[in-house]
């Protein structure tokens, strides 16, 4: 089926400011709520969203294999079920209901109430996650953590040029942009003591990924390949996660990161299908030593999105700490889902892949404060003066992406959140 929504030349009769990250070309979905209605699906375009549930309503989705209810839910889940093609020709009609061409939908005045704008609905967590895994695809932020506490001359662990490395994170604590963080508690050792302490996590971070949302996957015992992996993928959203470093550094042998990393994952709200990135298709980074052959892929597997950090705080403006891109990935989406299903492990609908932390070639591309500052080492300078080598109590993280070429501008809006003191 074609993605007939991609197409440059479309324009919309709803009035897109030229450097809006959602012109008719993005189309994003998301769940948002009103004071007069509950959770339902839209999708955005400009400073508005589509009220799909009020759509298919008025009946305009009748013929794509939905049904009305679909889209009147907590999360996208149901709507996602149907699975790609179906989500595709949803995305098709939408395009068409909202270009300049289109009389049904705009000359119809009085369904103009499924438009809304976009400041009087509140963002709700897009998609009920079932299960979280977390990549660490990022060659440049492998290596510099490598630097920093293991050798510098061996930086990459062995395993590290032939597993796209991952593991299992937590759900349950994914939530959408907007909502705060709570500075949490655990274990830690400082160096120069023999016991550990128990205290509020002093090195607060950020990690700067993208994730990625699955369709239904295949039955268990069965593997997705490099070349079907796509079928699985339904978009793509902005993914801060949050980890304590001294907490990590205590608890990760030997079976890796635990209440570092589980106490919060922030994503932002609109979930931008992988059909409206094929337009931004790149190559990936050349791989050596040459992958196992179920890792093997053809085509431009990666996507050029642009990708920003800023800190903001009570007494300071924003300031922006990084500059990173998602091209700069080594592994990428497709060798992820192969090589996590390689096993037989299934995926399901509303899965989240974490990319793992997007570091680039430079310091100002690095994508986590503990690269950013070198291990404190390098403290960043903020507008009015003061340092940070973390996250302080009150900064709020703010995360932004989007894709440009030809004039049209694909963007994933943000994902943004204040870090409150431990309680
Ligand atoms: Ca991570």
């Amino acid at each position: 089926m074609q993605i007939t929504a991609n197409n440059p030349e479309l324009r919309s009769w709803i009035s897109v400011a030229p450097d809006s990250e959602f012109p008719i070309q993005n189309l994003p979905f998301g769940i948002f709520e009103t004071a007069q209605h509950g959770k339902r699906a839209g999708v955005r375009i400009g400073d508005f969203v589509l009220d799909l549930a009020q759509m298919a309503q008025f009946g305009y989705f009748d013929d794509l294999g939905f049904v009305a209810s679909d889209f009147s839910q907590d999360y996208l889940n149901p709507m996602m079920r149907r699975g790609k093609l179906a989500v595709r020709a949803l995305r098709n009609r939408i395009s068409e209901l909202l270009a300049t061409a289109n009389h049904s939908f705009r000359l119809n005045e009085s369904q103009h109430v499924a438009l809304l704008p976009v400041a009087n609905v509140e963002m709700c967590l897009p998609v009920q996650i079932g299960d979280y895994t977390d990549f660490y695809s990022s060659k440049e932020h492998a290596t510099n953590v490598g630097i920093m506490f293991r050798d510098p001359a061996n930086a990459l662990l062995p395993n590290w040029l032939w597993i796209p490395v991952g593991y299992h994170g937590r759900a349950s604590s994914v939530i959408a942009s907007g909502h705060p963080v709570v500075r949490p508690k655990g274990q830690i050792k400082p160096d120069d003591n023999a016991a550990p302490i128990f205290a509020a996590s002093r090195q607060v971070d950020f990690e700067l990924e993208m994730g990625f949302l699955t369709f239904d996957g295949k039955p268990i015992g069965e593997s997705i390949s490099t070349a079907e992996a796509e079928d699985y993928i339904f978009g793509l959203c902005l993914f801060n996660d949050w980890s304590a470093r001294d907490i990590q550094k205590w608890e990760y042998v030997p079976l890796g990161p635990f209440l570092a990393k589980n106490f919060a994952s922030s994503m932002s709200c609109w979930i931008v299908t992988l059909d409206a990135l094929q337009p931004f298709a790149c190559p990936t980074p050349a791989q050596d030593p040459e992958v196992l052959s179920y890792l093997q892929f053809e085509g431009n597997k990666s996507y050029d999105i642009h990708l920003e950090v800023a800190i903001e705080a009570p007494s300071c403006p924003e300031q922006v700490v990084s500059r990173s891109n998602f091209k700069y990935m080594y592994w990428n989406m497709a060798q992820q889902l192969a090589h996590h299903t390689v096993n037989g492990c299934n995926i399901r609908c509303g899965d989240l892949m974490g990319s793992g932390t997007i570091s680039g070639p430079t310091p100002d591309s690095y994508g986590s404060m503990l690269e950013l500052a070198w291990k404190g080492t390098k403290p960043i300078q903020m507008p009015d003066g003061s340092e940070r080598r973390f996250i302080q109590d009150n900064d709020t993280v703010i995360m932004r992406g989007h894709c440009a070429q030809n004039g049209i501008k694909i963007g994933f809006g943000e994902v943004k959140s204040i870090l409150l003191p431990a309680h």
